[in-house]
């Protein structure tokens, strides 16, 4: 995600705008969209990044145009059938093999300051929750922490802190560009998000690093279809750590893998 849920219930309609289709929409036929309407529903972050169902980013509008022309305007996906995987043009959105052995970051101790040990320790963890399950390895390669920018080539993707607000963190895909690989993490993550707990919303941030759509987009009931660009791996399941719990999530507590989640992951990553 994220955005805590309190305020996803105030902010959730604005920042969801573009993910939440019309009650008309079926899981194989989109929701019409123009482009115009799109490019509202995103907005532009401190990074100058674009951000689109609350906690995608793209480099540039053109890399967004790119996005909305492959997955809003040229719907292909259907419902196959919790865990769903980007998929585009025919193929999953995915680490080969290689790479997903060496999937190496770095945490800004500049930009988090007297929370950095923190942010290590939360990396940590929900790294540790997804290699538990999946043929997938993190690497923390600290020695680039020093200086952990978005153009910082020593590592695949960075981990900073951000004043933005308007969500707890976001993520990317293994498609984009070095310069879009980040893990932005808001200053409001560190406040009162009970029940979930920084660790969890970096779970749900590395399943986006991974491959992994928002759950919630495989059902027009949960009011947050974003578009049909995914293959399943499991079967629906409302309780995914990648499933917004306000859209008509059944997760209640913290955002923790489900054995479908692990049975996803491992199907992708073997
Ligand atoms: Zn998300």
């Amino acid at each position: 995600m994220l955005k805590f849920r309190s305020i996803a219930l105030m902010a959730g309609v604005a920042l969801l705008g573009s993910a939440c289709g019309g009650p008309e929409a079926s899981e194989t036929q989109a929701p019409a969209m123009s482009w115009e309407e799109f490019r509202a529903n995103a907005y532009q972050d401190a990074e100058g990044k674009f951000i689109i169902d609350g906690d995608l980013a793209f480099d540039s509008q053109e890399e967004l145009k790119a996005f909305f022309d492959e997955n809003v305007a040229a719907e292909t996906g259907s419902a196959q059938g919790g865990l769903a995987v980007y998929y585009l043009s025919g193929a999953d959105v995915k680490w080969s093999t290689t790479q997903r052995q060496n999937l190496t970051y770095c945490v800004s101790s500049s930009s988090f300051g007297s929370r950095y040990s923190t942010v290590v320790s939360a990396m940590n963890s929900a790294t540790a929750a997804w290699e538990a399950t999946a043929g997938i390895n993190f690497i923390h390669s600290s020695s680039y922490d020093s200086n952990c920018t978005a153009s910082q080539t020593g590592v695949l993707f960075d981990v900073r802190q951000t004043s933005v607000t308007s969500y707890l963190a976001r993520a990317f895909f293994p498609n984009s560009s070095r310069s879009g690989r980040n893990i932005l993490i808001s200053t409001s993550a560190f406040g009162n998000i009970s029940p979930w707990t920084l660790t969890g919303i970096l779970r749900h941030e590395l399943g986006h690093t991974l491959g992994f759509r928002h759950e919630h987009t495989r059902s027009t009931a949960s009011g947050c279809y974003e578009d049909a660009n995914w293959r399943a791996l499991t079967s629906y399941d409302r309780s995914s750590v990648m499933h917004y719990p306000q859209c008509n999530g059944t997760q209640t507590g913290d955002l923790v893998l489900t054995s479908l989640d692990k049975s996803g992951a491992r199907a992708l990553y073997p």
